[in-house]
């Protein structure tokens, strides 16, 4: 069975061509899929009725299966998603919904684990299993939007509440080392047939895997979050050890590169706050000489813990000192507040269930519930207060 979902705008329509529709009808049922989160073809009632027939035989609409639901105090929500069809015996990604006065933010991820191991995070701790694919990545969308009930009914208005409206690829794993499905992702994202999101309210996260930062500017450039964390290469290396492959000075010459086509006219660094390792004085005056030519702003991320790793959150009033110089500069610079951490949805928490296959899991993994995963639509989240 072909998932529908594995497709972005363009391989639908070769999809449905091949099989001699037109590309309207491609059209429509990604629609059907996207904006009114429908599974079932049965009830897309404007498409015919023997193409439905044929659909139902070839394809599916398949989405991620929900292990967990979890709701913190503050309203962020979290879902634990099974993408290997068992429930609770294969992997398992984690999605994070922020609501937020003006807005609401979901977080997705795009492997499962991480390969590049960056010695903060416990993504990277549990080791990696593999790259999710295009229905996988989409799929945390299609599913959280279902689950919020923001899913656009086909009777009602096309201004419908837009209970997501931004996308950030911060959850499991690098985007940019999964690029092909991330971008087919990502053009969903942005089709007015599918989700209509601008570019602006995409946002890539990526530890700075320099090549891949020039594709992604050629393809679909949508605002970039780089992963920063150290004003020079010798702590880099340690932090980041992808900066042993693309150094500091390439990676500022790629954000440069990477603004003549960002849909917004700065570079936002993502810096975590880690307590007598990068974070005195001198580390931001140094940050500021390594980032003169790059428009840019600054979000500082108190360190979220996790059991042994082994570093200490930056106590607020370093981050705020740290803070000031940056702003002193005329750099924006936010503290990052930290949301959901009693249900570990906050930045570099997020574990979900890998599989590891490069042997490097350090930690144990946390225990996955593997009650009958019920309907995503009518089930009773789990709430932790
Ligand atoms: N792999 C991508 C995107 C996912 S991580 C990247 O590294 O950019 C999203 C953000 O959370 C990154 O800036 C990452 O460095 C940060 N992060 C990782 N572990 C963290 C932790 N324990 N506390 C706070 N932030 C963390
Ligand atoms: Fe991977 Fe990002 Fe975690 Fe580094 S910080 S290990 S790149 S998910």
């Amino acid at each position: 069975m072909v998932n529908l979902l594995d497709f972005d705008a363009e391989g639908l329509a070769a999809w449905f061509a091949q099989r001699g529709e037109k590309p309207f009808r491609a059209r429509q049922v990604l629609r059907w899929m996207h904006r009114f989160g429908e599974d079932d073809f049965e009830r897309m009632t404007d498409v015919a009725k023997s193409l439905r027939a044929k659909l139902a035989e070839e394809a599916e609409i398949r989405g991620p299966v929900p292990v967990r639901d979890s709701i913190a105090a503050d309203g962020t929500r979290k879902w634990l998603l099974g993408v290997d069809n068992e429930v609770g015996s294969g992997n398992a990604v984690e999605t994070v919904f922020i609501p937020e006065a003006t807005r609401g933010t979901l977080c997705i991820s795009s492997q499962v684990g991480c390969a590049l191991d960056c010695s903060f995070c416990s993504t990277g701790k549990q080791g990696f299993n593999r790259n999710l694919t295009t229905a996988e990545i989409i799929g945390q969308l299609w599913h959280a939007n279902r689950a919020l009930g923001a899913a656009r009914t086909p009777g009602g208005t096309d201004e419908g509440e837009r209970v997501i409206s931004n996308v950030v690829l911060m959850g499991m794993g690098e985007p940019l080392a999964n690029f092909d499905n991330v971008v087919a992702a990502l053009k969903l994202m942005l089709d007015d047939n599918a989700y209509g999101l601008s570019r602006r309210r995409v946002t890539v996260s990526t530890s700075g895997i320099v090549p891949a930062m020039d594709r992604l500017r050629d393809t679909v450039p949508v605002a970039l979050a780089v992963s920063l964390h150290a004003p020079s290469d010798a702590l880099r290396d340690q932090l980041v050890p992808i900066n042993q492959k693309y150094p500091l000075r390439e990676l500022m010459a790629a954000c440069q590169r990477y603004l003549e086509k960002a849909p917004r006219d700065f570079v936002t660094f993502e810096y975590v706050m880690l307590d007598g390792v990068n974070d005195s004085a001198a580390d931001a005056r140094a940050l500021l000489a390594l980032t003169r030519d790059v428009p840019c702003k600054f979000n500082l991320i108190p360190f979220n813990p996790f059991p042994q790793s082994g570093y200490r959150r930056s106590s607020p009033e370093r981050v705020r000192r740290f803070q000031e110089i940056l702003m002193a500069a005329n750099i924006v610079s936010t503290v990052r507040k930290t949301r959901g951490e009693d249900i570990d949805a906050a930045c570099g928490q997020l574990a979900g269930q890998v599989r590891d296959k490069s042997r490097r899991t350090t930690i144990p993994l946390r225990p996955v519930v593997t009650a009958t995963p019920a309907a995503g639509r009518s089930r009773t989240p789990e709430v932790h207060r």
